[in-house]
């Protein structure tokens, strides 16, 4: 299937590994310009090149999007080096473990600037030109937390859920522009992340899975691509749980 998204720009955030690269490359196998953010310049020439060696078309933006601030920076970069962005792929990395009995008071406000407002201040810089010129997609990376809170993440926990509002009521506003806005919800991907979560072993994750295995990054990139995708038009406000099923819930 095209996705009929060849040539757009798009702006991928927190993309120098993991879940966030692995949506800039199946984005840009589907023929989108990426922009990549990362703190590590080393590791961001490696992510561009990952993309660039299998033919694509990408570019790196060092920088840090743990503040709101960084976060709009970053867009502004990536409109720089595109000439717009036509999608966009709020992402940063996870807070720090942690549950009410040992996470202070004075660490939330970090977490929460990293995870809500940094995603608040990408969607202002972006959102806008896409509405004027009635086609945009935003498309979150959030955690399957939102559905079922995570024991021992409750930074996590507790700043995804007010993403995940503010990302449903912005889809509302602009539902009109044809603009769209989703979030999608990662379970257990094999990424950086979850290994030092599990200390490196991921033999435990898989067997909570029904899948009885973790998700490979690409699992989830596939998804984020679609959203973006022109046949995808009509979903919009949707949170999206790709996880093999561990979620059990009915909603
Ligand atoms: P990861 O740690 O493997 O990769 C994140 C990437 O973002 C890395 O390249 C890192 O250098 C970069 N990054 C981290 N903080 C940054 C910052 N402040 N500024 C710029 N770049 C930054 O993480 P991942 O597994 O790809 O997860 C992505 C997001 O999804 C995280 O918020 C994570 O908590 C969440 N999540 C992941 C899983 C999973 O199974 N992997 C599950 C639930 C939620």
């Amino acid at each position: 299937m095209d996705f009929g998204i060849r040539g757009k720009r798009a702006a991928v955030a927190a993309a120098s590994a993991g879940l966030g690269l692995a949506s800039a490359q199946a984005l840009a196998a589907e023929g989108v310009r990426v922009a990549l953010c990362g703190r590590d310049s080393a590791r961001l020439d490696e992510a561009v090149r990952s993309i660039t060696d299998a033919g694509g078309d990408a570019v790196g933006i060092a920088g840090d999007l743990s503040t709101a601030a960084g976060g709009g920076r970053f867009v502004a970069d990536a409109i720089d080096a595109l000439g717009g962005v036509d999608i966009l792929v709020p992402n940063a990395g996870g807070p720090p473990a942690g549950g009410f009995g040992s996470i202070d008071l004075e660490l939330y406000g970090p977490a929460i600037e990293q995870n809500l407002l940094s995603t608040v201040a990408m969607c202002a810089a972006a959102v806008p030109a896409m509405r004027e010129q009635g086609w945009g997609r935003v498309v979150a990376i959030t955690s399957i937390s939102v559905r079922q809170p995570i024991e021992g993440l409750i930074l996590s926990n507790t700043a995804r859920a007010g993403t995940t509002g503010f990302l449903k009521t912005l889809a509302l506003e602009v539902a009109g522009d044809g603009v769209t806005v989703n979030s999608v919800q990662p379970g257990s991907h094999a990424t950086d992340r979850l290994r030092s979560i599990h200390g490196g072993d991921l033999t435990e994750a898989a067997r909570q899975i029904p899948t009885r295995e973790v998700g490979r990054p690409e699992d989830f990139g596939w998804v984020v691509a679609f959203l973006c995708s022109d046949q995808a038009r009509f979903i919009t406000g949707a949170a999206i749980p790709v996880d093999g099923g561990a979620h059990r819930g009915l909603q």
